[in-house]
């Protein structure tokens, strides 16, 4: 089925341009033609989000009271696991389809699921040894996001290859394990290798994911926690970053998500090395993480949503550059001498950036995904700048990911069913 969609404006790769059509066949733009008058709104390339854990939004809201001692991240993790060793597969896709849901309407037209809840309650693996993976996979399939499988290597509780916990039995895989959930995950969508992190993967295990992962999109979580970095200059002598640019081939395929704790020679490292920083601003500042020194950091970065306590691709560029302008007691952060508007400069780098670590080609141009948001306005600069940091709501309208439209007017079709199924979850499990 070929189809036209006229815009009033659109953000080509080149910058904002008036009066543009696109032509869609197959879920790919065919053609942009510049000039056509008629249309309405403002088009963008749809954000990808290159970091969740759908499950988890089962415990937004949750865990917003102070426990008995000062809260932490730590403290958070543990609710979090109680939530993990409850859920079922019926669950994992209920939570998914309602994350999913949300993160369409809010802005994204694709996630990379950092995904390790991957067991039985009881650790043992499901006949299916990628049963999760599936219904995660089936979850993408019916709200139409398009999906990055990235399974977890999680296999220690901390540096130098300490024995896990027993409450992290669901996410626990030896490597010829791992290998065999990769390849039946690579059956189901589009996958990359994820090692946990440098607490949860040995050197030798690292070695062999870098090795199993080629060119495809390698995604580790990094230097998150202070405590993350004290104990890996425990253990090596050296910072969590640092440690990696030594001893791994970190490329334009890896993406270190969090980075928060990095020196100025690690952040000139990372840029270096081409791989793309994957910041989560809003899940950073609920955990009281820290915050990346993006203000002056010249490399790639994508956002992520993370733990989902919010799904909102604005909301998150609007802590990334709240975040810096507290640090830095200056405005308009992360603007740039090139592109003045904050919010249209963060877009496209985060746009940028995403798609690089998820392997996605994106841009309104011909080849690549019909995968686009539109939001109401004139001005699309101004308009975008009210939809980062002005809108109460998500200020997306109609969204299409593949050339197929899954959100018209703010609303996913599918939200009401999504919503009473994730409501029947969560009921059972908090
Ligand atoms: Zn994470």
């Amino acid at each position: 089925m070929v189809e036209t969609l006229i815009f009033r404006h659109a953000l080509l790769p080149e910058g904002w341009v008036e009066n543009v059509s696109l032509t869609i066949a197959d879920g790919n733009i065919t053609s942009v033609e510049r000039g056509i008058p008629g249309g309405t709104g403002i088009a963008l390339p749809g954000m990808p989000n290159l970091h969740s854990h759908s499950f988890q939004r089962a415990m937004a809201g949750y865990a917003e009271l102070r426990g008995p001692g000062a809260d932490s991240f730590w403290t958070w993790r543990e609710l979090m696991y109680r939530l993990a060793l409850g859920m079922n597969p019926d669950d994992v896709q209920a939570v998914a389809t309602q994350a999913f849901v949300e993160m369409l309407e809010g802005g994204y037209t694709a996630v990379a699921e950092f995904h390790y809840l991957h067991h039985a309650p009881d650790g043992t693996p499901y006949t299916d040894i990628a049963e999760m993976a599936a219904r995660l996979t089936a979850a993408a399939e019916a709200t139409g996001i398009e999906l990055l499988l990235l399974p977890v290597f999680y296999a220690h509780a901390g540096f130098g290859g300490t024995a896990p916990l027993p409450e992290q039995r669901r996410f626990i895989n030896s490597l010829d394990a791992y290998a065999e959930l990769y390849e039946r995950c690579a059956t189901l969508a589009p996958s990359g290798i994820a090692p946990h992190s440098l607490r949860a993967a040995t050197p030798e295990e690292l070695r062999a994911l870098t090795t199993l992962a080629g060119t495809r999109p390698l995604h580790i979580h990094i230097a998150e926690q202070t405590a993350e970095v004290e104990a890996c200059l425990a253990w090596s002598g050296l910072r969590p970053v640092e440690y990696l640019l030594r001893h791994a081939p970190v490329a334009p395929n890896w993406c270190l998500v969090h980075a928060t704790h990095v020196t100025p020679t690690e952040a000139t490292g990372i840029a270096a090395s081409g791989a793309v920083v994957g910041l989560c601003p809003l899940t950073e500042a609920n955990l009281g993480d820290g915050i990346f020194p993006a203000h002056d950091f010249p490399g790639a970065f994508g956002i992520g949503s993370d733990s989902n306590v919010l799904i909102d691709a604005g909301r998150e560029l609007q802590m990334l550059e709240y975040s810096q302008r507290l640090a830095q007691h200056q405005r308009n952060v992360m603007a740039s001498a090139t592109i003045r508007p904050t919010a249209t400069a963060m877009y496209q780098r985060a746009l940028a950036g995403g798609a690089q670590a998820m392997g996605l080609q994106t841009g309104l141009a011909p080849g690549a995904p019909a995968s686009l948001v539109t939001i109401a306005g004139d001005d699309p600069d101004t308009t975008l700048a009210q939809a980062v940091f002005t809108a109460r709501t998500p200020a997306i309208r109609d969204v299409w990911v593949r050339g197929r439209r899954v959100v018209a007017e703010g609303r996913h079709h599918l939200a009401a069913s999504a919503r009473a199924g994730f409501g029947a979850a969560v009921k059972r499990l908090v």
